[in-house]
């Protein structure tokens, strides 16, 4: 079943959290909203759990509306699991008893424990453990196996990861991903990390001011942003004011390029987007189109200042080489760019 958001709106006294927050996250998909801290993150998913009513719009499960104006399912009642951030273990409960916490009495629980842990990639071993003797990631782990035990439609995960040092992080959210995907369970998760969001799952979608602003696959999302503050948030980007060459062409700092998109609204001023992967730089033999001003060691490879002629906008950007490139500049010499792939276009309103 598909979950479905229209036309969300909250506020707490008056401060709007949420603004029309419409979105639709088919059965057994993945999604991942990305957003600053205060962005509404929580209060989204605290709404769809049933733990706080929306002030206007609808949350449907399939045909089944579990929020609106006329009706409010009980959180209980919704089919829907929450995993908080800290992953809320009971500390005196071992980790089997945690999983059957919440089992209907009778069930069998022994056989559908062991298949949870084996769901969670965890170890037999460690069902008599208490959570202070696990480490952050099988914490998080048993929290998602209890989660799944009442068979819930929809996983909610409230930045599960952020607690986890970075490579735990990363081994813990495939170990996730694969247990979401073996579930088949429908999951929707919010962070503040863009590369968390971008990997998560089938969907992205990033808030800002309350607001879903973009929401789609994630090429889709990293290659189109709507806006330069989509752009900036789900990666590094580099923008230079740009002039059109005929269609679907503009001449900017790196030369003349393709338009992958243009987002610019017809503006008359644009500015021309690339992200740094998209950047090759060379020691320019003759010529070249730019100039390194300063290198700036990082350890694990260089910052080079360049200086852009041409009367470019802005005159000077940063752009980083690894350790055994940045061996072939210097401060002073020619460099050529190459971007491969277009320029995505926004206005310029400076
Ligand atoms: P995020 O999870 O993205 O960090 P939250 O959804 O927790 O953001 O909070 C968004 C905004 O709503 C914040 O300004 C926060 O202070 C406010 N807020 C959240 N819950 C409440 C509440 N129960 N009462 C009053 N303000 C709240
Ligand atoms: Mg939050």
């Amino acid at each position: 079943m598909t979950l479905s958001l229209s036309g969300l709106s909250k506020s707490f006294g008056t401060t709007r959290v949420l603004r029309d927050v419409t979105l639709e996250v088919p059965e057994g998909t993945r999604i991942a909203l990305v957003g600053s801290s205060g962005s509404g993150k929580s209060t989204l998913l605290r709404l769809i759990a049933g733990f706080e009513r929306p002030d206007a719009g609808t949350i449907a499960l399939g045909d089944r509306e579990l929020a609106g104006p006329r009706s409010t399912v009980p959180a209980h009642r919704r089919g829907i699991g929450y995993v908080a951030q800290d992953g809320a273990l009971f500390p005196h409960l071992s980790v089997a008893r945690n999983i059957a916490f919440g089992m209907p009495r009778g069930a069998r629980h022994v056989a559908r424990v062991h298949e949870l842990m084996e769901l969670a990639s965890l170890d037999q071993t460690l069902a008599d453990r208490m959570p202070h003797e696990l480490s952050g990631g099988q914490q998080q782990r048993v929290a998602l196996a209890r989660a799944l035990t009442q068979q819930p439609k929809v996983i909610l995960l409230d930045e599960p990861f952020s607690a986890l040092d970075t490579g735990l992080r990363a081994q813990t959210r495939q170990a996730v991903v694969d247990m979401l995907e073996r579930s088949g369970v429908t999951a929707m998760l919010v962070t503040h990390d863009r590369d968390e969001a971008l990997s998560f799952g089938q969907q992205v979608g990033v808030l800002a001011g309350g607001r879903l602003v973009q929401a789609g696959a994630p090429t889709g999302v990293f290659d189109a942003p709507i806006d330069v503050r989509v752009a900036e948030f789900l990666g590094d980007v580099m923008l230079v004011s740009a002039r059109s060459a005929g269609t679907d062409a503009v001449d900017c700092a790196f030369g003349r390029l393709p338009v992958r998109h243009d987002r610019s609204g017809g503006a008359a001023r644009v500015r021309a987007m690339v992200r740094p992967e998209q950047v090759r730089l060379a020691p320019a033999v003759d010529g070249g189109n730019a100039t390194v001003v300063s290198i700036r060691s990082t350890g694990a490879g260089a910052d080079l200042t360049l200086r852009f002629g041409g009367g470019s906008f802005p005159a000077e950007a940063t752009h980083r080489v690894p350790l055994h490139a940045a061996a072939r500049f210097q401060a002073g010499c020619q460099v050529q760019i190459t971007v491969d792939g277009g320029v995505v276009l926004y206005p310029r309103h400076e």
